[in-house]
């Protein structure tokens, strides 16, 4: 048998990506699925950040860009962590890569060394566990639950913490609860993390954009100046401006951190294709409409979808205050049968269930470390959002 890396070997595929399989496979085989798993906006990326994609290509910056980043667009990002989260960033103190994913990556990989801890809250994005085992690093997993509103309490962080912790992954708003943490709970976890300066801190701010119900975005590295040498604060184009295929990521951190993966990306990728960068500079320096407008039809989905899960038999959810995922309990129909009579032992029969059945694709919650739960993605228009809800509804009022 062919002999892979022992990292590679054990770590998982994508999760989200398995179900998303499962949904081709139906709809390669004619039956319609309605596909609640996205973890993208399904707006179409604004035409000025399209123009400028095509002007970059037609005026030949068709090139190599400096492993780093254009110069332009590092300036760009260093002026929005300015401008949006009052953090004192030069432009040197910026990364950009492809994708806020290779920046979790760049990260891990640059610092972690065998037997490191990394203290993750549950639920978590699918892919920090496996990301921190390809690195050779431990997984810390913490379940939060809804008793916490989805996040980690100081207590439980202090708990936590030993001498072989490297990093703590923070993601707020939350994929996939849609959880925000408030300033005050920053604050309590940042007078932890003064007392164990061994521990640096990812914040991972990919949905900062989606926050509803009139709330001020807070990000750790602002609310705690002293811990901003230790904190790696972590945003990307993808969910901000619809912009998920262009594999735009940036982060700005201590400068040893960021040269660290710059010279990992030197070896790896030379760089964030020069076509996207150009996009990412015009969707930063650009227009900003685009940003309220989404957040406006996010926030109006979430109200629907929340109302309509919650009056499920069954099932059940807490009001997500970002992002654009519902997280509803379904522990109400394990032991159950499904309409066909499938034993619904856990979230993922459950899931499987309404997929085969009611033919809408959900993710199961444990697949994010934390069940029995199910994710459901609203980055889908109206319509559908309600055909799939009466889908739900249907087999939830049928489960016996
Ligand atoms: N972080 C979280 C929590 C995400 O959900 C995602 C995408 O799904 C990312 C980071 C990475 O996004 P991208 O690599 O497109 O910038």
């Amino acid at each position: 048998t062919p002999v892979l890396n022992k990292y590679l070997a054990s770590a998982r595929p994508s999760a989200t990506y398995k179900v998303m399989d499962r949904v081709a496979a139906l709809r390669a085989a004619d039956v319609e699925v309605i596909s609640l798993c996205a973890g993208e906006p399904d707006f179409d990326t604004p035409l000025h950040i399209r123009a400028a994609a095509m002007a970059a290509i037609n005026n030949g910056h068709t090139r190599y860009t400096q492993v780093a980043g254009l110069k332009a667009l590092r300036e760009a990002v260093a002026d929005k962590f300015r401008r949006e989260n009052g953090l004192n960033v030069q432009w040197t103190d910026t990364l950009v890569c492809s994708g806020g994913k290779q920046v979790i990556f760049n990260a891990l990989a640059a610092t972690l060394n065998e037997g490191d801890e990394v203290i993750i809250p549950a639920p978590y994005w699918v892919s920090y566990p496996e990301i921190v085992q390809l690195c050779g690093g431990k997984s810390i997993v913490l379940p939060c639950g809804p008793g916490s509103g989805f996040k980690l309490t100081a207590a439980q962080l202090a708990a936590a913490i030993t001498p072989q912790t490297r990093w703590l992954i923070l993601n707020s708003p939350s994929n996939p609860s849609g959880a925000v943490y408030q300033r005050a709970e920053l604050q309590a976890l940042a007078e932890v993390l003064l007392a164990n300066p061994q521990v640096l801190v990812l914040s991972d701010d990919i949905y900062e954009h989606l926050l509803f119900d009139g709330q001020v975005f807070h990000t750790l590295a602002q609310v705690e100046a002293r811990l901003q040498p230790r904190i790696l604060t972590m945003n990307g184009v993808s969910k901000s401006y619809a912009m998920t295929g262009w594999r735009i990521g940036y982060a700005t951190g201590p400068r040893w951190l960021l040269d660290a993966m710059e010279k990992l990306q030197g070896q790896q990728t030379s760089g964030a294709c020069s076509i996207s960068q150009h996009a990412a500079l015009a969707a930063l320096t650009g227009p900003q409409d685009f940003i309220s407008r989404s957040r406006g039809v996010f926030e109006n989905r979430r109200d629907m979808m929340v109302r309509l899960l919650n009056e499920m038999p069954g099932l059940s959810c807490i009001k997500p205050t970002g992002a654009f995922y519902a997280f509803a309990c379904c522990e109400a129909l394990l032991g159950k049968r499904s309409p066909a009579g499938k034993l619904l032992q856990t979230d993922e029969d459950v899931a499987i269930a309404l997929l085969t059945e009611a033919s809408v694709a959900v993710v199961h919650g444990s697949a994010f470390g934390l069940g029995p739960y199910l994710r459901i993605a609203y980055a889908l228009d109206d319509a559908s959002l309600r055909k799939a809800c009466a889908a739900i509804r249907t087999f939830c009022n049928t489960v016996m």
